[in-house]
């Protein structure tokens, strides 16, 4: 009988899932694809097979106000599809593993103890990832929960790398830089040996640019440091938060504007970035489009950002042999990663236009003493990998 795993993200008003089927050993693949938003304002309901073709699309009542409710969707969901068939295990993406999650993780009640302890240092997705492994665990009895972290690719940085220079008594309370988009960039470095196996080896600055958007600068597959610190703030330009700013602008919003710490949390998380620079959108396809000299000084800006920090990480590598855009918007759009390449031409970077228009993965020329390359990432697909991975292990020792 065919093996399936489950695999869960939960935010704060969404849930994304996907099925994964386990046909042999170590292969997993996508069966069905599915988003549960709008939880609390106008919920919604969507699943695409692997192809991308609508299986179902619905309006969900109102009542589906909050992630364990958008479960029960999903179980309802399943029940009649997958009938009798073998759970191994469901799969979690969880924003913050601490200092202790270097690997994925089999969820008991003193894992999920732990996870509920980091809930300050990501309040605004931890909590959603917490419930939904609670939620899991109830409807799928006897099914090992997986926690799979975005931190844990970024615990092997040199400790130089992660420091916060704050006080020790500040720090020893577990203030350092963590770093985030791990699963996204694992995934990117198990691919670099077939899809471009001269940079694996090498130094390579990846580029995650999504809604939130960060870079990670690896050597040898592994990573060495990258922009989001001990939050998802920190860094380059995203939809809605601003990256880097001098804390100072944090300091001012309080002090001097009067600012509540839930305004300034929701200026830092919702209100800036391309959003605040534009005043019109935290879309880059709707930026490009416009015309309004804000929306251009948002695009502007986040690439400017964006070269800027492949300078950072390129000087922490010693060099740069390759860059790889991913993610919504360095997978989709060619305008972003022709600037960002070109203003990063003093490295050795030489985008090819007519490459960067096709479908890839390399988009630089020949004689680019620095390849560039565009690989989708696929953050599910690696979770379920995780999750066949640990409980295997589990099972080879039992
Ligand atoms: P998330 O961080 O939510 O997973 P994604 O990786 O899905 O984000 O990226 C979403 C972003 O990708 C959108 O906000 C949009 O700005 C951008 N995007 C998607 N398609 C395009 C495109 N064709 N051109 C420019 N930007 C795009």
């Amino acid at each position: 009988m065919n093996a399936y795993a489950l695999v869960l993200n939960a935010g704060s008003s969404s849930l994304k899932f996907c099925v994964f089927r386990n046909p042999e050993p170590h292969v997993w693949r996508l069966e069905a694809r599915g988003l549960i938003d709008g939880i609390g304002t106008a919920p919604n309901f969507s699943v695409k097979d692997a192809g991308g073709a609508a299986i179902d699309q619905r309006r969900l009542d109102i009542g589906v106000h909050d992630g364990r409710a958008a479960l029960e969707v999903l179980a309802a969901w399943l029940r009649p599809r997958y009938a009798g068939a073998r759970v191994v295990g469901v799969g979690h993406r969880v924003v913050h593993g601490g200092q202790r999650y270097l690997a994925p993780t089999v969820v008991t009640p003193a894992v999920l103890k732990h996870l509920r302890d980091l809930v300050p240092l990501a309040p605004l997705h931890q909590p959603y990832n917490v419930a939904a492994i609670e939620a899991a665990a109830e409807r799928l009895p006897g099914v090992p929960q997986v926690a799979c972290f975005d931190t844990s690719f970024h615990r092997g940085q040199p400790e130089v790398a992660q420091v916060v220079p704050l006080p020790r008594e500040i720090t020893r309370a577990g203030v350092q830089r963590y770093g985030f988009h791990g699963l996204s960039y694992e995934y990117i470095s198990t691919l670099l040996p077939q899809v471009a196996p001269e940079i694996a080896h090498g130094r390579v600055v990846v580029a995650h640019l999504g809604s939130g958007a960060s870079m990670c600068a690896m050597k040898d597959g592994r990573s060495i440091d990258s922009t989001l610190g001990f939050t998802a703030l920190d860094g380059l330009c995203m939809g809605t938060r601003p990256g880097a700013i001098d804390p100072g602008v944090v300091l001012y919003l309080f002090q001097s504007l009067g600012l509540s710490p839930k305004d300034v949390e929701n200026t830092l998380y919702k209100k800036s970035g391309l959003l605040g620079i534009s005043g019109v959108s935290n879309d880059m396809r709707d930026l490009l489009a416009s015309r309004d000299p804000a929306a251009r000084l948002a695009v502007d800006y986040f690439v400017y950002r964006a070269a800027k920090e492949i300078g950072a990480l390129a000087a922490v590598l010693g060099g740069l042999d390759g860059l790889v855009f991913t993610a919504g918007i360095g997978e989709n759009s060619p305008e972003i990663r022709q600037r960002i390449c070109e203003a990063s031409a003093w490295l050795g970077i030489e985008v090819d236009p007519d490459a960067n228009q096709g479908h890839g993965p390399c988009i630089s020329r020949r004689s680019s003493r620095v390849s560039a390359w565009v690989i989708p990432t696929n953050e599910e697909l690696m979770i379920a990998r995780h999750t066949g991975a640990v409980l295997g292990l589990i099972e080879a020792s039992a």
